[in-house]
């Protein structure tokens, strides 16, 4: 993926003690990697950042070899992945399930049509490619058999909207597995954090410069889905790069979308799933993931799931 520096992170880790921690940066997954880990044992964050290099060279849209390209230029036919790919799939699966196709990995079509892989360059295109790519969108088409995968014929796929996740969470397994006991890994404002002493991080306001609130977390992960970073006008019309699999058109409307939960994997694709779905909707999902909090910015008000409160310590 092309490295995309941006200093306007969606989140920003704002503060752990600074003589305990030390904190690594990178470039992977088209973003800016920072893994702070405790300051006598630094080392540790490049073993971590091995697993999210990993991550990006076989989820990437860009690279030919990458799983990801290998199942999109093998549409119809059983592929052979990398077990993680089969992993990360199986659970854009779940929570395609799960969100009723508000997550769909088959928007690649769309996803390439807008531009939205090929980042600052988005653009509309015309209605008739429109109406092709969105009859490809079904990921019930997508099958999973051992570490071998199949779509449907003519189907692209994206793992844009959890693969970063997805990293962070093998990082952070990695970590676990060295006896690493705080550490936050961050991807381009997606995290997951494991202070005993609690880390601060700051949710941007979706519009102007400052922070919408700070939270604290000791364990857990957070990420955000956006319109500020990544969107394009047409008509004098806002569009955020996140599609409506049932449309096939970009979201409008939404502003901002932050969860909380457990794994990095699934509060990533919830992200990108709630930010279609809006809070009407998006509230009553997360009244049956007991794990999962949200908070939506949107353009009517804010809203958030009740466990979410318990988790801001500052709101401006
Ligand atoms: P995120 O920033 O995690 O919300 O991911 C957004 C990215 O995922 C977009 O730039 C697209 O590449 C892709 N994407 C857009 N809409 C969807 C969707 N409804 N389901 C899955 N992936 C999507
Ligand atoms: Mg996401």
């Amino acid at each position: 993926m092309r490295a995309r520096i941006s200093l306007l992170f969606l989140i920003l880790a704002l503060s752990c003690s600074k003589e305990k921690y030390t904190k690594r940066t990178y470039l992977a997954m088209g973003t800016v990697v920072n893994i702070t880990v405790p300051a006598d044992s630094p080392d540790a964050a490049d073993s971590a950042f091995l697993a999210i290099h990993l991550v990006d060279s076989l989820m990437n849209p860009i690279s030919p070899l990458s799983d990801v390209n290998r199942i999109n230029g093998n549409s119809g036919r059983w592929v052979r992945v990398s077990p993680y790919t089969a992993r990360c799939i199986r659970r854009a699966l779940e929570i395609a399930e799960l969100t009723e196709g508000a997550f769909d990995p088959t928007v690649g079509r769309l996803v390439h049509l807008f531009h939205f892989d090929r980042a600052p360059d988005f653009r509309m295109p015309p209605e008739d490619s429109l109406r092709i790519a969105r009859d490809y969108v079904d990921f019930r088409k997508i099958e999973v058999s051992g570490d071998s995968v199949r779509i449907g014929r003519g189907q692209q796929i994206t793992l844009a909207a959890i693969a970063k996740g997805f990293a962070v969470d093998l990082a952070c397994e990695k970590l676990d597995s060295m006896g690493v006991t705080g550490y936050i890994v961050e991807a381009g404002g997606d995290l997951r954090v494991r202070m005993p002493e609690g880390a601060k991080i700051g949710i941007r306001s979706p519009r102007g410069e400052g922070l919408f609130g700070v939270l604290r977390l000791r364990k857990g992960a957070v990420c955000t889905s956006g319109d500020y970073e990544r969107f394009f006008y047409f008509r004098g019309k806002r569009y955020s790069h996140i599609i409506d699999p049932h449309t096939g058109q970009p979201v409008e409307g939404e502003l901002s979308v932050t969860v909380i939960g457990p794994d990095a994997t699934t509060v990533d694709a919830l992200s990108t799933a709630l930010f279609v779905m809006g809070s009407a909707k998006g509230l009553e999902l997360l009244q049956e993931l007991k794990s999962y909090e949200a908070l939506f910015i949107e353009a009517e008000g804010v809203n958030m799931s009740p466990g979410f409160r318990k988790y801001l310590e500052e709101v401006f």
